[in-house]
C-alpha cells in the first residue's frame, strides 16, 4: 500500500558545484585594490563614501540592461566638489569614469568599469518657482516625486518614462528620455530652462547666468570652437541640416541630439558632463499644450 508520505520514486540530480558561467570573477573577492581605495578615502576624507567590498562591486554592476561591468570602485558624491576632485584624480591616473543615479538605464549606461560616481543619494531635493510652471530639481531626485511636489499646483513634468517612479531627474535629463505621452514635444530637451554642469576639466556651468556662454567660451576655448564649427557645418549643408530636422522630428533613442546645433544661436554641450542642479519647465497637467519656455543648452 501506499503511504502519504512514501519518497517519490524519481530521483533526483545532486546540483553540479561548478560555478555559473557567470559567477563574478575571482579577483573582486578581495574588493577594491588597496592603492585605489586608499587614494580615494584620502581624497574625500570619509570612508563612507567609498564603496570597495566585493558586494559592492557586485551590486553595482549591473542596471537595467542586460549588461554586466564590475566597477573598480563606488564613488557616493556628495557635492560638487566631490565630482571634480574625481575627475582630476581619475585623469591623473588614466581612470574611466561613470556616473549612475537610478539605474534604470535599458542600454548599459549606468556601469563602467572604472571609478563609478553614484549621484542619487546626497542629490535630493526640489523647489516650486513660478506658481508650479518651473521646477528647480536636484539630480537625484525622483521624477514622480517631483510631479507629486508638482501635483496641487496642477503641473507636471514633461518627460514621462515609465520607470518613473524609480528614475532620476538627473538620468532623465541625461538620456532626453521620453515616454508615451511625452513625444518629442515635452522631452528634456524641449522642456529644460537651465542647467548647471561640471565638465571632466571641472568647469562648472550654469547655464542660467546671463554670461554663461561667455564663461563657458573663455573656459573651455577648444570645447566651444569645435561645438561652434559643427553648427556651422551643418548651417552651411541645408541638405544635412534638413535631414537632422527631419529625423528629429520623432524620437530617436540613440545618439547626441544634433537637432540643437541649428536649431539655436547658441552654443551646445554634448558629451560627458555631469549635472548638479537645473531648472525646468512644468506641463499643465491633463493637457498635451506644448511648453511655452522651451530652452536646453
Ligand atoms: C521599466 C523601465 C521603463 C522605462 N521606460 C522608459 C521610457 O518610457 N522612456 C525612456 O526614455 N526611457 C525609459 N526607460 C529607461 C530609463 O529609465 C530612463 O532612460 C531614465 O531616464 C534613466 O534614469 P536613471 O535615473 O535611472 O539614470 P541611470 O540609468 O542611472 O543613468 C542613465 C544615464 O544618465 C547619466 N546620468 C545620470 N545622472 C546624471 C547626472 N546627474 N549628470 C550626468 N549624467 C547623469 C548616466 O551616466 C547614464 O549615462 C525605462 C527603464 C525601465 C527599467
Amino acid at each position: 500500500m501506499r503511504r502519504l508520505f512514501d519518497a517519490p520514486a524519481r530521483t533526483y540530480e545532486v546540483p553540479s558545484p561548478r560555478p555559473t558561467a557567470d559567477r563574478a570573477p575571482d579577483r573582486l573577492a578581495a574588493g577594491t585594490d588597496a592603492w585605489l581605495r586608499a587614494d580615494l578615502e584620502a581624497l574625500l576624507g570619509d570612508p563612507d563614501v567609498v564603496l570597495t567590498r566585493a558586494i559592492d562591486l557586485v551590486r553595482y554592476a549591473t542596471d537595467a540592461s542586460p549588461y554586466r561591468m564590475f566597477p573598480r570602485a563606488v564613488v557616493l558624491a556628495r557635492s560638487i566638489g566631490d565630482v571634480q576632485e574625481v575627475l582630476a584624480y581619475a585623469h591623473r591616473k588614466r581612470l574611466p569614469v561613470t556616473f549612475r543615479a537610478a539605474g534604470t538605464s535599458l542600454s548599459g549606461q549606468a556601469q563602467g568599469d572604472g571609478i563609478l560616481v553614484e549621484v542619487q543619494r546626497h542629490w535630493i531635493g526640489c523647489t516650486v518657482e513660478e506658481g508650479g510652471r518651473v521646477l528647480r530639481s536636484r539630480p537625484g531626485t525622483i521624477l514622480a516625486r517631483a510631479n507629486a511636489i508638482l501635483k496641487p499646483y496642477g503641473y507636471r513634468l514633461g518627460p514621462d518614462p515609465a520607470s518613473k517612479t524609480a528614475c532620476t531627474v538627473g538620468g532623465v535629463i541625461a538620456n532626453n528620455a521620453s515616454g508615451m505621452c511625452c513625444g518629442v514635444v515635452e522631452n528634456s530637451y524641449r522642456t529644460l530652462r537651465h542647467l548647471t554642469f561640471v565638465l571632466p576639466s571641472g568647469t562648472v556651468v550654469d547655464t542660467g547666468a546671463p554670461d554663461a556662454e561667455e564663461r563657458f567660451a573663455a573656459a573651455e576655448p577648444a570645447i566651444a570652437a569645435g561645438l561652434l564649427e559643427i553648427r556651422e557645418a551643418l548651417l552651411a549643408d541645408p541638405q544635412a541640416a534638413g535631414r537632422i530636422a527631419a529625423k528629429y522630428r520623432i524620437k530617436n533613442t540613440t545618439g547626441y541630439a544634433m537637432n540643437a546645433f541649428p536649431r539655436r544661436r547658441s552654443r551646445s554641450c554634448a558629451g560627458s558632463w555631469w549635472a548638479p542642479r537645473g531648472r525646468w519647465a512644468s506641463s499643465p497637467r491633463r493637457s498635451s499644450r506644448p511648453c511655452p519656455t522651451t530652452r536646453t543648452t
